[in-house]
């Protein structure tokens, strides 16, 4: 065992002259002024550029606890795996957060005008990369006092380890008897240095590792979503700074969260393993570790029915630039993750049918621990109704915003606003209104008949009506066709063409006597449907076709008879 002076001795060789002291820093950045029960969170991305949905996920649990309660939600950047960044991947971020309604109040970001990377709030530097005098204080503190150590270990070397330990069926690992440095001495760690060696800071663990008929050693700890867990202790010397002195994960998360003092930390459920190092971090660093939440792994059905991880490769959806592309309303991916985010919401939600979402009291006990399931077609069910409720100028300026950045080829259905209005109100106001509108690309295919210049029809004439009834039905559409008909009157002059040409004016007769008639009404105005508007399915075409207007209602039915 080193004495406490060789200690300090093999600390200042390590870390020789810092700016910072672990004291001064604790002054630095001291407890928050918050509200009782105010909840600071913090996401944490890697500046990878790609955003993805449960990026999105977490940031709204985050947003949420601390909105909620008056705290602080704040954005911290990941980037000690330097592979891994890109570019902008700031501005990626705050973007793409920002369009789905998720806001920092503190933390890494962009200044207005040049565009570079600033920082918001008193708990920065919020960028990892740039808190390597941080890192390094408290290492150095944690191998002053016993809880770390240099460890000059090669590579070679550790796999000579991992085949010892395989061949006697021992735990995997850096720990107890297979850390040869964890009581280097001052001048051994100096010579070493001097003949170039390289080295990493490991944490020197006080756990036992299990062995044998053994048991490991358990603790016990909370976690918001989950309830009490219970763990196997730490007991592996973990690397917490890299040989270039960067620190690992574990080791820039609790150093941050604590100097940031972050209340909850929400991460993903593939961290679960690594929570007993991290408790144990928190315990050698002499600190109160926060609240972990840790979230369940988005999960989608696949074509054989079982549930598994969404992908980046194989699931577009994944990534939330993909929302942006097809034009999903903000509103209706936020009330989407509310319903996979608390089993709860959709209760709510009937029973509040028109309140703010943000009036939901979000909880973490309600959030599902085994694997949220996402599915495309729910999020477009919960995206038709939201979309009832937005006002059809909202909806325009919404589509208009996309298309501008996504599709300007179609820009030109936005000339006339008070025709496009009519369009998307088209069937909203019924008593049982219409939902045929999801996302905006969808939008625009489905009102593109409307405007001749996007009209592609996309079926042909129905198959079991005889080709040479098509051309008559539309002839006598078309001449007796009275633009300032009612609904009734210009249905029953289709029932009276129905009947003139052999079809039953009513669908019921047709079955009653199917060898009597052709075919019936319904038949008859499916052909006049294709012909308007190339598809067989619509909403009413009377008042489409008063939306339309006369001349561009007779030029389709006369360009269909051609
Ligand atoms: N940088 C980590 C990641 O991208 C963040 C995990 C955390 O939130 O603690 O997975």
């Amino acid at each position: 065992m080193l004495t406490q002076e060789e200690r300090k001795n093999l600390a200042n060789l390590l870390f020789p002259e810092l700016k910072y002291t672990a004291e001064e820093l604790e002054e630095k950045y001291p407890p928050r002024n918050l509200p009782p029960g105010a909840k600071v969170t913090r996401l944490g991305p890697s500046p990878t550029g790609f955003i993805h949905l449960g990026n999105l996920y977490g940031a709204f649990v985050d947003e949420r606890l601390a909105h909620q309660s008056d705290g602080v939600f704040f954005l911290r950047i990941e980037d000690t795996d330097d592979k891994r960044y890109v570019e902008g991947a700031v501005k990626i971020i705050i973007d793409s957060l920002r369009f789905f309604g998720i806001n920092f109040d503190e933390g890494a970001g962009l200044d207005p005008v040049t565009g570079e990377d600033i920082n918001t709030g008193d708990y920065g530097d919020y960028t990892q990369s740039k808190r390597g005098e941080i890192y390094a204080a408290f290492a150095k503190k944690l191998v002053e006092e016993g809880f770390a150590y240099p460890c000059f270990l090669t590579e070679d070397e550790i796999s000579d380890i991992r085949a010892k330990q395989e061949a006697a069926k021992g735990n995997p690992g850096i720990y107890g008897e297979y850390a040869p440095y964890r009581e280097v001495t001052c001048e051994e760690a100096k010579a070493l240095i001097d003949h170039g060696k390289t080295y990493v800071i490991r944490l020197k663990s006080t756990g036992i590792p299990s062995g044998g008929e053994e048991a490991p050693e358990k603790f016990k700890v909370m976690d918001a979503i989950r309830g009490e867990l219970e763990m196997p202790v730490n007991f592996q010397d973990t690397v917490i700074l890299k040989t270039t002195g960067i620190p690992t994960y574990h080791f820039a998360h609790v150093v941050d969260d604590h100097l940031m003092r972050t209340t909850h930390v929400v991460r993903g459920e593939e961290w679960l393993p690594s929570l007993p190092i991290h408790v144990e971090l928190f315990e050698k660093l002499g600190w109160e570790p926060p609240i972990y939440c840790h979230t369940a792994q988005l999960m989608k059905l696949g074509e054989d029915g079982n549930k598994r991880k969404l992908s980046k490769r194989h699931d577009p959806e994944l990534s939330l630039d993909y929302y942006r592309r097809l034009g999903y309303h903000p509103a209706a991916v936020r009330e989407y993750l509310l319903t996979i985010l608390n089993s709860n919401f959709e209760e709510w939600r009937i029973e509040n049918p028109d309140a703010d979402i943000d009036q939901f009291m979000f909880t973490t006990e309600k959030m599902s621990n085994s694997g949220a399931l996402f599915d495309l077609d729910k999020l477009n069910d919960v995206s038709k109704d939201v979309l009832l409720k937005i006002p059809a100028k909202d909806i325009i300026a919404f589509l208009k915003a996309w298309a501008q950045e996504f599709k300007p080829e179609v820009m030109g259905i936005f000339k006339d606003e008070e025709y496009l209005e009519k369009i998307i109100d088209l069937g909203r106001n019924d008593a049982k209104p219409r939902k045929d509108l999801i996302y905006a690309e969808q939008i625009v295919d489905f009102i593109s008949y409307f405007f001749q210049d996007m009209y592609k029809p996309e079926e042909g004439f129905p198959q079991d009506v005889p080709s040479e009834d098509i051309p008559l039905i539309l002839e006598k559409y078309l001449a007796t066709y009275d633009h300032s008909d009612d609904q009734s009157q210009w249905f029953d002059k289709i029932r009276d063409i129905a009947t003139e040409l052999g079809y039953a004016a009513k669908p019921k007769d047709f079955k009653k006597e199917p060898d009597k008639y052709k075919g019936h009404v319904g038949h008859v105005s499916t052909v006049i449907r294709v012909a308007l508007m190339g598809r067989s399915q619509s909403p009413d075409v009377h008042t489409i076709q008063q939306i339309m207007g006369e001349a561009l209602t007779r030029s389709r039915i006369s360009g269909a008879m051609s």
